[in-house]
Order: C-alpha cells, then structure tokens, then sequence
C-alpha cells in the first residue's frame, strides 16, 4: 500500500513539472502557433511512451518479486510438508525398531528373574539381554546422528591426515569383527600401496573413520562369501576410499534410494539386521566433510562404495 501511494506521488510529481516546464520551454523557442501545436503534440506522445515504459518496468519487476515470493512459499510449504511425512513415518519406524529389542530385553530379564538352573539357558539369556542392548543403544546412537546431521550441528575438525596410517588403524579397530568375519568364512583385505605412503589429507580423522567404519559393517553384513577390501585410489583432483565386497549387491533401481533413510534395498533385508540409516547418516556425515558417497553394485556380485575426498592444492 505504502509503495502504491509512493508511485502515484512520483508519477504525479514528474507529470506536474513535466507539464509546467515543457509548456514553457516550447514557448521559450517558438512563438508561432503552428509549431507549437505540433511540438505539443510529440510531446504528448513522448510522455505516453516514456510513462508507458516506466510502468511496464514497474509492473514486471512487482510481478516478478511476487512470483519470487510464491516460489518460496511454495517451497516452505513442501519442506513442512516432508518434514510432517518424514516425523510420521520416523515415528512409526522407531516404535517398531525400538520395541523389537527392548521386547528383547524385557522379555530375557524377565526370565533370568523367575530363575532357571539350566546354567546354559541362563548364559543365552543374558547374552541375549546384551546382544538387544547393543542394537538398542546402536539405534538411539544413530538417531541422535540424523537429528544432528538434520540441524547442520556436524562442525567437522579438519586436520591433516596420513592417508597409510588411516588404513592401518581402520584395518586394527576392524579385528573387532574378526571373529565375524571368520564365522561368515569371509576375507578382509586392506590394499596397502606405498605409492601413498606419503600423502596427506585435509579432513575430520574421526568423520571419516566413521563414515569408512559404517561401509564396513555393510560390507559384512550383506556378504555370506568372499571377500572385502579396503582400498584407496588416487585422482588428480580426489583421494577416493573405497570398500568393496563379493556380496549380494545392489539392484541398479534401488541404487538412487539407497542413500534415503529407512529406505533398504533388497526383499529380503528383513533377514538382515538393519533399519536403513547407516547410508543416509554416512552421506549426511560425507557432506559436513565437503565428500561424496558414491557406488557400483552389481547384484549377485558385489558392491564397491568409495568416498571421494577433495584434495588440497
Ligand atoms: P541398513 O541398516 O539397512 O544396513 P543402510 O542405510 O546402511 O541401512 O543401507 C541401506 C540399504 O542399502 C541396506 O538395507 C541394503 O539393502 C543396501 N546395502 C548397503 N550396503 C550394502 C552392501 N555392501 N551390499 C549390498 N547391499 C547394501
């Protein structure tokens, strides 16, 4: 409203002197009636023209910080509307994922309280307490990740990092599977080349341990025979990490979704433990450390996921 009346001021104001002063300056130059007819005249029309410019800039520049104004409404309003399907569907997912171990838990406490002298049944109680609070625990550790990588709350400490003395630690803290990976008849490779001996990176040691740590657990779980590797190659701009595995694979329409939350890739995942938020955390956590997540899956033969680093100058 202010600017509507601020225009019509302006125009009335420049029409005022407009008018007040041509009329003079015509009359200053000539004074024969003929000429200053037809001097008025182009005046006239000078005016409609400049004025009918003037208003059409105006009016295309209102109307197009109007549009501008509904794009972005528009787009708020599907971003509240995801972010409604995302708490729902969240909050159905958690009470299932959450209530199958704590039923767990309740369920084998509960028979350790009533007492069994079967010391074997007694021992797989417990271990079964500890192995559904390990998931319970694993859950609620990677929610509270979503949540932060959601809110931008990821303040990666970028350090240098000795890219040979990130495989050998990556490859010490994985014996932890070892007995996994030795009950699954699986090999765990890790492609030393001392061609990188050398080379340091810029990124957050821990972010990236965590991402490459995930991708590991993923590679296990979803290979019943073979092998996984852990690998770097060099490109001339990126440093790219890779895990690769002789597992399952991936089909290529699922490749896309993969990196969605709660999204699995295969019909009978259900068998394997896991609820989809491994790949969207990883992304996420990729994102905060300016890389990228990248696969090449071929089902029945295995997957490779590299994580593509940029490299300083
Ligand atoms: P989940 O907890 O289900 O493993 P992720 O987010 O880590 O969740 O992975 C999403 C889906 O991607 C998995 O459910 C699985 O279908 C597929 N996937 C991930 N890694 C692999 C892999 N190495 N081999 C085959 N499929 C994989």
């Amino acid at each position: 409203m202010k600017s509507a009346l601020k225009i019509t001021l302006i125009y009335f104001l420049i029409s005022f002197f407009w008018i007040l002063f041509s009329d003079q300056f015509i009359r200053s130059v000539t004074d024969q009636a003929e000429i200053i007819t037809q001097l008025q005249t182009y005046k006239g029309w000078f005016f409609v023209i400049s004025t009918s410019l003037f208003l059409y800039f105006l009016v295309r520049n209102e109307i197009k910080k109007k549009l501008q104004l509904l794009n972005e409404l528009k787009k708020a309003k599907e971003k509240a509307e995801e972010s409604d399907r995302f708490k729902s569907t969240f909050l159905s997912n958690m009470s299932h994922e959450i209530r199958t171990p704590l039923n767990g838990i309740v369920g084998f406490s509960q028979m350790l309280f009533e007492g069994d002298d079967d010391e074997a049944n007694r021992q797989m109680y417990i271990e079964q307490v500890n192995k559904n609070s390990d998931i319970l625990l694993k859950i609620i550790d990677n929610v509270l990740e979503l949540s932060r990588i959601q809110e931008n709350m990821i303040l990666p400490d970028f350090n240098q990092l000795n890219i040979a003395d990130l495989l050998i630690e990556i490859e010490r803290n994985f014996l932890s599977k070892k007995a996994l990976l030795e009950e699954k008849g699986l090999e765990f490779f890790v492609a030393h080349n001392p061609e990188f001996e050398g080379l340091f990176i810029r990124t957050d040691h821990l972010r990236l341990n965590q991402i490459l740590y995930n991708l590991l657990d993923n590679a296990v779980k979803y290979t019943t025979a073979g092998q996984i590797t852990l690998g770097i190659e060099l490109e001339p701009q990126h440093l790219r990490i890779f895990v690769a595995d002789t597992g399952i694979g991936i089909p290529e329409d699922q490749l896309p979704l993969i990196f969605e939350r709660f999204k699995r890739a295969h019909e009978n995942d259900a068998g394997i433990s896991g609820f989809g938020l491994g790949l969207s955390i990883s992304k996420g956590l990729a994102q905060a450390l300016n890389a990228t997540i990248e696969v090449d899956s071929q089902p029945g033969k295995g997957s490779k996921f590299s994580v593509r680093l940029p490299l300083e100058a």
